[in-house]
């Protein structure tokens, strides 16, 4: 599973474009690719919200202007003192998602995003930056991101032709709601004689509307629809005004807004009710009212009409009905001009969602193959396909067995500390043999009905661990044969697996089970422990002549442990956690010199050569201090005492 995450800041052509790309995403990548909406900078407000709601108790209209007062200072551009509180709103979305992909519309949370990257508390994710409202381009530049898209090809250019911190800029198109998508193949003609519909989105005072259709229809050839939303009164007034006008229809809310732009030659509309490019995306010019409390917000929307020449600006009731007036003069030339500029930006707009998706699914998935960001390396990474040092540890459990840390807390923990590779070898037991039938009630061990659901979550994190710290993840097992002593017990590694095993197998034919699966065997503490308190695993120690040849290297450490006999034999060694919890990470640790590439370090660990063993000492955190052993421990104790945890 890849997640996408889509970060909002309040604007609703954000939250429209944002849930139209969710859901093509969605389509388009089905159950592989997680999107998920969040929206950053406005917790601030709710709190604040919340907070003045408190305070003021009953006094509702007291408390409702202080509530204005607060929108209004915290309306338009951000104040310094809100960068804090907005970066954080940002980490804790990332935090929470982790994705492997962020999508964004704001400046501001593309450099909220790139602080996060430079803490480097979190790891490597792509970014894209969807540039809506790009008729001010320059403030882009500042933007770092994987890719910048952009809605046509003038800001993409002049952002292309600058020394830009994105990678990749690409021109798109607007990604538009299904709804607004033109369907029109021919252009419809109108016949001459035909009425001029007028589609007149109100969003002004009462009388300014009424005054603007008036001065509509004394203009004998329009028609007009007033669409008043949830205004009952001003849909009351207008009725009342026009009476029985047959050429004024008043509708209110309307759920397919782009079907009734369809049904319409022109939309007069103030920015910010919809998006003028849905409009110009259904092919429609646009008559823009301007001024307003947003008019410096919405300065976008106005520029991009007057630069892509699809339509006008209009600040009164007059200004608008004239502006109509002088389209439709010599028989609509003006008029015809605005359409045709329209409907090639409606030919832009269609497919750009998909278009946009597609990149986004295409990105997500290729992450695993592209060559990026390795966060925090132990050791310099050379060239791909050079030998290398690399930092490695075969021997994890997850909670699929008795382990504390979930497959992604493992990865993420050791991701992060910059570990080239690692094998999560959860316990496995035959639930047929009688110890194994006790072990499986302290539900710490898998049986081999678990093991298809831990396959497929080892598959998934294998493919993030390496998108997100380029580091290879083995699937594994650690088959547990526990015998009633130590002489008839053994723990056997499965480093690399690509299906489950069946544990009730003999020892030897589980060993040619992993081999065949092109799998390392391992000797999990094959010696006398010292410093562990669960039963010592000899079997295989005791049969060393026999297994040689099953066993492709046997632990030299496990975790505080050494076994010296391991060197004096000179049996191909190797050394693991058994990591169980954070604190075990202090532990014996292998050092290969190798390519990264899975069968590399399978190769290198058989042949036994250019191998090394270290302690990891973790200074990040400490980890150092004892931890008491758990309740879940010493009920393992109590039922078996075999069960090495
Ligand atoms: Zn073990
Ligand atoms: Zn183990």
């Amino acid at each position: 599973m890849r997640d996408v995450l889509i970060l909002t800041n309040g604007q609703e052509e954000h939250h429209y474009a944002a849930r139209t790309l969710r859901d093509r995403i969605e389509d388009l990548a089905g159950t592989d690719v997680r999107v998920e909406i969040r929206e950053v900078g406005q917790e601030g407000m709710g709190s604040w919200i919340a907070w003045i709601r408190e305070r003021l108790g009953k006094k509702k209209d007291a408390a409702e202007k202080l509530l204005k007062w607060v929108r209004r200072t915290n309306e338009g551009t951000f104040g310094k003192s809100r960068w804090p509180q907005f970066r954080r709103s940002v980490a804790l979305a990332l935090d929470e998602g982790t994705p492997e992909l962020v999508i964004f519309f704001d400046l501001a949370v593309g450099l909220a995003l790139q602080e996060r990257v430079g803490d480097r508390t979190e790891a490597g994710f792509q970014r894209i930056g969807v540039a809506l409202e790009a008729e001010n381009v320059r403030a882009w530049e500042k933007v770092p991101a994987d890719l910048i898209w952009t809605a046509d090809e003038g800001p993409a250019a002049e952002l292309k032709h600058k020394h830009i911190p994105a990678k990749e800029v690409r021109a798109g198109g607007w990604p538009v709601r299904p709804e607004f998508v033109c369907r029109e193949r021919s252009e419809a003609k109108g016949k001459p004689g035909e009425p001029f519909r007028v589609l007149y989105l109100v969003n002004s005072r009462r009388r300014k509307a009424l005054r603007t259709v008036e001065r509509l229809l004394k203009n004998r050839k329009v028609r007009v629809t007033a669409v008043v939303g949830r205004e009952e009164e001003l849909k009351a007034d207008l009725r009342k005004a026009f009476g029985v006008e047959e050429r004024l229809t008043v509708r209110g809310w309307i759920k397919n807004l782009g079907a009734l732009i369809r049904e319409h030659d022109l939309v007069i509309t103030k920015p910010g009710m919809i998006t003028v490019r849905e409009i110009l995306a259904v092919g429609r010019p646009v008559v823009l009212v301007e001024g307003g409390k947003k008019a410096e917000e919405r300065k976008d929307m106005c520029r991009l009409v007057v630069r892509l020449g699809c339509g006008a600006l209009a600040d009164s009731p007059g200004e608008i009905a004239k502006r109509v007036e002088a389209a439709l003069e010599g028989g609509g030339v003006g008029f015809r001009e605005w359409r045709r500029r329209a409907r090639k930006e409606s030919f832009r707009a269609e497919g750009a969602a998909e278009r946009l998706a597609e990149t986004v699914v295409q990105r997500v998935r290729a992450a695993s193959t592209a060559d990026r960001l390795p966060e925090l390396r132990l050791l310099p990474a050379p060239a791909a396909g050079q030998k290398q040092l690399l930092m490695v540890d075969l021997h994890c459990h997850s909670v699929y067995s008795d382990g504390r840390m979930s497959l992604r807390e493992l990865v993420d923990f050791y991701g992060r500390r910059g570990f080239d590779a690692m094998a999560v070898t959860d316990h496995v037991v035959d639930k047929g043999c009688l110890i194994g039938r006790l072990v499986d009630l302290t539900g710490l061990v898998m049986t081999m009905e678990d093991l298809p659901e831990y396959f497929r979550a080892l598959q998934e994190e294998r493919n993030r661990a390496w998108i997100k710290y380029r580091m290879i993840l083995f699937p594994g097992m650690e088959f547990n044969l526990d015998g009633l002593t130590a002489k008839r017990s053994a723990h056997l590694l499965g480093v690399d697996l690509k299906e489950p095993i069946d544990p009730g197998m003999k020892l030897k034919a589980i060993c040619e089970a992993i081999r065949a699966q092109g799998g390392l065997t391992i000797a999990a503490h094959p010696h006398h422990m010292t410093s562990m308190w669960g039963r010592d695993t000899l079997f295989l120690w005791e049969r060393q002549e026999e297994y040689q040849p099953y066993i492709d290297a046997w632990e030299i450490g496990n975790r505080d442990d050494l076994f010296n006999p391991v060197g004096l034999k000179r049996l191909p060694f190797i050394a693991g956690s058994d990591f169980h919890k954070p604190k075990h990470l202090t532990s014996w640790k292998t050092l290969l010199f190798c390519e990264k590439e899975p069968e590399a370090i399978k190769a290198c660990i058989r042949e036994n050569k250019n191998v090394s063993i270290t302690l990891f000492r973790d200074h990040r955190f400490g980890w150092v201090a004892e931890e008491k052993r758990d309740k879940i421990q010493s009920t393992a104790v109590k039922v078996g005492g075999w069960s090495r945890t």
